[in-house]
């Protein structure tokens, strides 16, 4: 017999599997002398009012053989296949490969960075203010922008299957068995550059090839067909099929393709601030409580939105428990974006807080045509450094101050390493964004209460919300019509957005790929 269940339980029950089970069969009406198995298909927290509550559906089971907790995936020897060249390994790249392996291709990874052991020293010198790698940094390297990351898996994508499939893998691949049913499932920094590494073990125990630090600089065309990729130490790497997996930072590959008159489209995408709470503070507003979030609730999220003067204000990539990060991929550009550990323990909440900008905003930059968005974000990136403190170091202002529109003589602790320096935000932000992120803020301090304190900060710039650029692509082929055989996926190519979607997209252009190579 198998009965799924839902139950209403305090976090303490939620998180005891001796209780869970007991109210789990007096749910089922089945007794638990039968020794029932029991799994968790469903996980949230329900914190819309006191006491907070979580909510389980779980699967319980008598005498039944225990379905398995995944599908199976065959990842076969690819070694005399036909190669494909992936460029890039972040989420897109790797999941294209691991699904080109599936389907009896054999991946060619090309990336630029470094293998995600020694990315981290990389990671640890940015942190310190001591040197931006242009080539190693929070956006480049094995695993890409989502390594270093919250690692948080939660997508807007209704297409289920595929949800579950990237989760699936990403736990056969050493991913905690919570992201299989916690509404907001997420990994942490800490186990991501492990799952990355395996990643690439499984793809090498098949037969894939890795080339690191190796840059896609040209396309290697023959008589005007694609013939695969050169890299910058001048090795042509031949293949019939590439898929451009290089994120929303590779500029170069923006103009690259615009040297060879690929279409590409401006798209709309956000930019802003990243601001930090005390986590404690969080937790009181979110769980209504002042005690915070006790031993068992995990630390209190938020997700805002409002629309100010006909454009979306909103905060994005929240990571409670989390520190502030350095991710810029330029020289005197300054860019900050958040990660968080699996525990996510730190006393500090961050998020994103962005400004919708649309292509028609983009009037001042209109002469660069389909770059007019990526103009703007480079001009904001440079102004951001210049009102920095040098390097890493990132202005910032009191969230009071920037709504009331005053000055900080000084500021709170925070968790951004390599230091942050007082800075009048209100008066040198683009008038655009800080006047909806004024308005968007004393909103949001009325839905939570509390939320608009000197003990938060603001740091600039969040600029790299997605790409401003989106590469034109077939719509039945994926590929770029006027190159057949170069398919662009993921993040950069304008398709995606965040680790899942990004990943669930580098599958689809795998598939594609097949389709082609086979027709
Ligand atoms: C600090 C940070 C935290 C984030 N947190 C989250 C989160 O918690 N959840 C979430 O969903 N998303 C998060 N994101 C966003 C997420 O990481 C991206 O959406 C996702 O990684 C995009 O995947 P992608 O494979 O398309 O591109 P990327 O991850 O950007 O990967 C592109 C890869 O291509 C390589 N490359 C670029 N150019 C070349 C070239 N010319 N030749 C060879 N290789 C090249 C790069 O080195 C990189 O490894 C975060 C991003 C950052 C920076």
């Amino acid at each position: 017999m198998i009965r799924v269940v839902d139950l209403l339980l305090s976090p303490e029950e939620a998180f005891s599997p001796g209780t869970v089970m007991k109210r789990a069969c007096q749910a089922a009406g089945i007794s638990p002398n039968l020794m029932p198995a029991l799994s968790i298909l469903k996980r949230s927290i329900d914190a819309r009012r006191r006491p907070v509550r979580v909510r389980l559906q779980v699967q319980i089971m008598t005498g039944e053989t225990v379905p398995p907790l995944i599908s199976k995936y065959i990842w076969k020897e690819v070694a005399g296949s036909e190669p494909v060249i992936v460029v890039g390994a972040g989420p897109a790249g790797l999941f294209a490969a691991l699904r080109l392996v599936e389907l009896g291709l054999r991946p060619v990874v090309v990336e630029r960075g470094k293998p995600v052991e020694e990315r981290k020293h990389d990671i640890a010198r940015l942190n310190r203010n001591e040197q931006l790698n242009t080539e190693s940094n929070f956006c480049f390297g094995e695993g890409g922008a989502g390594t270093y990351s919250d690692g948080k898996l939660y997508t807007r994508s209704r297409k289920r299957g595929e949800v579950s499939r990237i989760l699936e893998i990403l736990y056969l691949h050493g991913a905690p068995e919570e992201i299989l049913y916690d509404s907001h499932p997420h990994i942490g920094t800490d186990r991501l550059p492990r799952i990355v590494s395996g990643i690439r073990k499984t793809l090498l125990n098949c037969g894939a090839e890795f080339h690191f630090n190796q840059r896609m600089k040209d396309l290697h065309v023959q008589e005007g067909q694609l013939a695969g990729i050169v890299t910058d130490s001048g090795e042509v790497i031949e293949g019939r099929a590439v898929i451009l997996a290089t994120g929303h930072s590779a500029l170069d590959v923006y103009e690259l393709l615009n040297r060879y008159g690929i279409s590409l489209e401006a798209k709309g995408f956000a930019m802003g601030v990243r601001i930090e709470h005390p986590q404690l503070l969080i937790d009181q507003i979110q769980y209504h409580t002042k005690e915070g979030r006790g031993k068992y609730l995990p630390a209190a999220e938020y997700s805002l939105a409002k629309n100010i003067a006909g454009r979306g204000v909103y905060s994005f990539c929240m990571c409670p428990g989390g520190v502030i990060v350095p991710s810029a991929t330029e020289e005197n550009h300054l860019v900050v974006n958040g990660m968080s550990n699996s525990r996510r323990n730190s006393p500090f909440a961050n998020s994103g807080l962005v400004v919708e900008i649309r292509v028609e905003d983009l009037a001042e930059y209109a002469s660069y045509q389909h770059f007019a968005g990526l103009k703007y974000q480079q001009f904001l990136e440079k102004t951001t450094f210049r009102y920095g403190g040098g390097g890493q170091v990132a202005p910032a202002q009191r969230l009071a101050d920037f709504v009331a529109g005053k000055s900080s003589a000084s500021l709170p602790d925070h968790s951004y390493h390599p230091g942050l320096i007082p800075s009048p935000l209100h008066e040198w932000l683009p008038e655009a964004i800080r006047m909806r992120l004024q308005e968007g803020l004393k909103s949001f301090g009325y839905r939570m209460r509390g939320f608009v304190t000197n003990e938060a900060i603001m740091a600039g710039v969040e600029s790299r919300t997605s790409s401003p650029v989106r590469i034109v692509r077939d719509p039945g082929s994926l590929s770029v019509p006027r190159l057949q055989g170069l398919f662009p996926a993921g993040e950069g190519a304008g398709y995606a957005g965040g680790i899942v979607s990004s990943a669930m997209d580098g599958e689809n252009v795998a598939m594609a790929v097949k389709h082609w190579l086979s027709a």
